[in-house]
């Protein structure tokens, strides 16, 4: 099964990918992850694609790619995988249409989670990632049972530069312009499920598991 997890960024994509990958026993695939492991490590990529994190844009698509292409052709997603915020443009979105075909595969489906603007902004605002496991965390919403410690594996959780409000407003323009189009494009290829993910994560996950259990594999 390949799934695209779409959606804006807070939308939760993140919180679900973890969920759905322990029930699918499926790798999750979620290019910031990737990005932000580069970050940590300071590699030549990592240092292209941190000025554009900083300022809330995208990383150039064909650094993006690159980075993808090399983490999907890993023995692990042999069997498929949970894509979280990868593609993001057209032009990834094509990409990885090539690059499914070069493996004799295809995409499953597409699940776009909808979610305002203005609750996507209270959920970055008060978002907490683990340092350790990329486990994300809500002060209000989904907090630790220890406070500032994640559950699963006891990292210390921080929040990250980005999810400051300049940035958070700059990411939301750029999602609108130029990762919204995508909800068109999959629609048209018959692959487009949409989710309201405007409410609990366990009703999200619910939701989301029954639609994904009605696809072909
Ligand atoms: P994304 O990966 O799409 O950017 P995350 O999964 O990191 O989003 O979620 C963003 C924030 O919102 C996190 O702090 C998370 O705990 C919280 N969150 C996720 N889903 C929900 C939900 N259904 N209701 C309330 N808060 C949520
Ligand atoms: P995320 O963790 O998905 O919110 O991504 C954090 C940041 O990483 C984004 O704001 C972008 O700068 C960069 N990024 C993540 N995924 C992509 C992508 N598919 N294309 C371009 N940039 C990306």
């Amino acid at each position: 099964m390949y799934l695209i997890l779409l959606g804006p960024p807070g939308s939760g994509k993140g919180t679900q990918a973890e969920r759905l990958c322990k029930q699918l026993d499926l790798p999750h695939v979620a290019s910031g992850d990737l990005f932000r492991d580069h970050l940590k490590r300071e590699t030549d990529l990592g240092n292209l694609a941190r000025s554009y994190i900083d300022k809330g844009q995208l990383v150039p698509d064909d650094a993006t790619i690159a980075m993808i292409k090399e983490r999907l052709s890993r023995s692990d997603c042999r069997g498929g995988t949970i894509l979280d915020g990868f593609p993001r443009t057209q032009a990834q979105a094509e990409a990885l249409d090539s690059f499914l075909q070069e493996l004799g595969q295809q995409l499953t489906g597409v699940l776009f989670i909808a979610v305002p603007d203005d609750v996507l902004i209270e959920r970055l605002s008060g978002r907490r990632i683990c340092r350790k496991c990329q486990t994300p965390y809500h002060i209000l919403f989904s907090p630790p049972r220890e406070a500032q410690t994640c559950d699963l594996c006891a990292g210390d959780l921080y929040q990250r530069d980005d999810d400051q409000p300049e940035t958070i407003k700059a990411r939301l323009d750029v999602y609108h312009k130029q990762t919204a189009p995508l909800i068109k494009f999959y629609k048209a290829a018959n692959l487009l499920h949409e989710v309201d993910g405007n409410m609990d994560i366990d009703q999200v996950t619910d939701t989301m598991l029954t639609i994904i259990r009605s696809l072909r594999p």
